[in-house]
């Protein structure tokens, strides 16, 4: 059996969001107060997560794991839970994304993580300073991002990729000291077009910092070569310079690439998602706690992508917003 859609495309990558829980509060995510967040008897245990990331890797196909959120470092049981996925026959790609506070320094995640098999890691850092991070997160935490950052790269997850979006009058200034801070520290940067996902409603699209101008900026510093072989992959890869380093960018709204998307999504709450901006869900948990085998759950997973839409519909008369916002889907 595969996760394969009425238009060809099969889904390979499954995006697991381990919490809708968050330390920081990042504007374009959810409002200064948090959300109100999924009831805890409604969150899988870590057994229940790991038993239908094994469905989904054993039967149906499924070779890349990434684990999100909301915040996935929050999430006590996450070394073990990584440990376990590595563990599975075949084993998947294991990557995580975070915004990386709890990383770094004592006690900080990165090496426990790396020694559990975590292939790769992405960290979001929409600024370098200090006061806007405050602005933007709502928290006062960059030198715990930068501390995270470190930590991940000593724990030799190599390039430590950096996760950026844009805001007009906010950060749009940074395109190119980010990319210069990242060049210098090896890590690789990829700017993120600002979707229509926050919980408040709050994105325009005429306020959207589009990717072909963070290439401008970035041309007016930088000399930006297309890289080959993008395959399945959001980011359109740029070698900078003379090379190796990289920049990518992620134009999800403006040029979406949803006519090769490999993805799947399955929130902490056990809701199979075709799409980020998917109005529908399958739930997999009722059925997961009532008993169901695996043969009969990898059905339902498999009869919950076929109707997946050929793309997200953002351009379309009449989109409408996804009820989940990003930080309970899974970013
Ligand atoms: N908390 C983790 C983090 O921030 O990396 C993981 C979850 S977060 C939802 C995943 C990614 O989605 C982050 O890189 C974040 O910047 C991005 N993101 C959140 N809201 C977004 C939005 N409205 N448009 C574009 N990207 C967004
Ligand atoms: Fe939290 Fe990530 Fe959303 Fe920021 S983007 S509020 S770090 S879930």
């Amino acid at each position: 059996m595969q996760l394969a859609d009425s238009y060809g495309r099969v889904a390979t990558d499954l995006r697991v969001s381990l919490t809708d829980r968050c330390n920081l509060r990042c504007t374009y995510c959810m409002p200064a107060e948090g959300l109100a967040w999924l009831p805890r008897p409604e969150i899988l245990t870590d057994s229940e997560v790991l038993r239908l990331v094994a469905i989904a890797v054993t039967r149906l196909g499924v070779t890349e794991i990434r684990l999100t959120g909301g915040e996935p470092t929050l999430r006590p049981g996450l070394v073990s839970l990584v440990q376990a996925i590595t563990a599975l026959v075949p084993r998947p790609e294991v990557a995580l994304t975070t915004n990386g506070l709890l990383l770094g320094g004592s006690g900080g995640l990165a090496g426990a993580l790396a020694a559990a098999g975590m292939d790769r890691v992405n960290v979001s850092l929409d600024t370098l300073r200090p006061d806007r991070f405050g602005e933007i997160t709502r928290r006062h935490r960059l030198d715990d991002v930068f501390a995270g950052l470190e930590a991940a790269a000593r724990a030799g997850f190599a390039p430590v990729k950096v996760n950026a979006v844009l805001m007009r009058g906010v950060n749009d200034d940074e395109a190119v000291p980010l990319l210069h801070w990242c060049l210098d520290r090896g890590y690789e940067l990829r700017f993120i077009e600002q979707m229509p996902l926050d919980a408040q409603g709050g994105w325009r699209r005429e306020q959207m910092v589009t990717a072909a101008e963070i290439l401008d900026r970035l041309a007016a510093e930088f000399t930006l070569t297309p890289a080959p072989g993008r395959g399945n992959a959001p980011a359109e890869l740029f070698t900078i310079d003379a090379g190796p380093g990289q920049v990518g960018v992620i134009a999800s709204v403006s040029a979406p690439f949803c006519a090769a998307c490999d993805r799947v999504r399955l929130t902490a709450d056990g809701q199979v998602r075709d799409c980020l901006f998917a109005r529908t869900e399958s739930d997999l948990r009722t059925p997961l706690r009532s008993g169901a085998d695996d043969e009969e759950i990898a059905a339902r997973w498999v009869r919950a992508v076929r109707a997946k839409r050929a793309g997200h519909g953002i351009d379309v008369p009449g989109f409408v917003q996804p009820a989940r916002p990003m930080s309970a889907i899974g970013g």
